[in-house]
């Protein structure tokens, strides 16, 4: 099959790679939609995962069921499924707490088993969900929604009035709008890029510019503030935006070994909650619900659609500007 490969540190390369072999357990999916995350880009480098070369990327990803093993029976062929990326041991103490995320052995296709960047793709059939009348495309956000799920399952939405995120890229619109669903309308996106403020006000979102005198005015007042940029000076600014009694989230991937200083005294003056969440939890079918009272707008965070060939240059050197999410699509 034709697939997207990682052959060693840095080295991805798109050609021909063996078919899956699928176990009685799994299902075949004929890789439809397969969404690019800054994850990627960080396996590829040893920044993430295992480093375990050969690997075919990609864990956003969703397609038809071709094939099936002889223990799989509640999904058939031509089912139009989303895949779970995250697999864990069930034994760690993690796994016994019910934060599977966090196993001790967690594994993901994509990062630790051949994943989406490919033509077809062998799951565990507890690793697919059913779709519904969603598109291929739209399901293909399920696995970075049910990231944001995670996160948001970190505060008290029933307590939050207003919302500030850093980054209006799509994990921070997709973090807005879930969290609108959830009953949370004043919403601000801080960043740098014009066009990405201008997208977020299409979405009736507050815009406000990294850095600008306006953002200052947002000092102390807020809820739940959310970094979705992964950039350590963003990190550090967040506590000077949250209200008393409000929470941080740190969302953003920041650098491994990078740190901020934080007053211990602020924090429990203030009774300020700092928060951080890892991938996701069993959240594909909250996801996909998610996504459904979103309503199609969500495919406005699409801003690339590529054949599989057209993927590797987005891996190797990151994205363009004014990119927003990139899939891989096949008919
Ligand atoms: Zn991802
Ligand atoms: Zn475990």
């Amino acid at each position: 099959m034709e697939a997207v490969t990682y052959e060693a540190l840095g080295q991805a390369r798109y050609g021909t790679t063996a078919d899956p072999e699928p176990s009685e357990e799994d299902v075949v999916v004929r890789v439809r939609a397969s969404g690019v995350c800054h994850t990627d880009i960080d396996i590829l480098h040893g920044r993430y995962g295992n480093s375990t070369f050969p690997l075919v990327p990609g864990h956003e990803y969703t397609g038809e069921i071709v094939a099936t093993g002889a223990s799989v029976h509640r999904f058939a062929i031509g089912d139009h499924v989303v895949v779970d990326p995250n697999f864990h041991c069930g034994n760690c103490r993690p796994c016994q707490r019910g934060q599977t995320n966090l196993c001790e052995d967690l594994g993901a296709y994509g990062v630790t088993r051949n994943g989406g960047f490919a033509e077809f793709s062998a799951v565990d059939q507890k690793n697919v969900f059913g779709i519904g009348n969603l598109s291929f495309e739209v399901a293909a956000l399920a696995e970075p929604v049910g990231c944001v799920l995670n996160g948001i399952g970190a505060v008290d939405t029933d307590k939050i009035e207003n919302a500030l995120i850093f980054g209006a890229g799509p994990i921070g619109l997709l973090m807005a709008l879930a969290l609108r669903t959830r009953g949370i309308d004043d919403i601000t996106m801080v960043d740098l890029d014009e066009d990405r403020l201008a997208l977020a006000q299409t979405f009736q979102l507050g815009a406000v510019a990294a850095g600008s005198s306006e953002l200052e005015k947002y000092a102390g007042s807020v809820d739940m503030v959310v970094d979705a940029t992964g950039v350590i000076s963003v990190a550090q600014g967040l506590i000077d935006y949250t209200a008393n009694g409000g929470n941080v989230l740190f969302f953003g991937v920041c650098p491994p070994g990078e740190t901020i200083q934080v007053s211990p005294q602020e924090i429990f003056r203030r009774q300020l909650r700092l928060a951080g969440t890892h991938s996701l939890n069993h959240n594909i079918p909250e996801a996909l619900e998610t996504i459904n009272a979103i309503g199609p707008d969500i495919s406005r965070l699409i801003s690339h659609r590529l054949p599989l060939t057209g993927i590797t240059e987005f891996l190797g050197h990151g994205r363009p500007a004014g990119s927003l999410k990139v899939l891989a699509v096949t008919d």
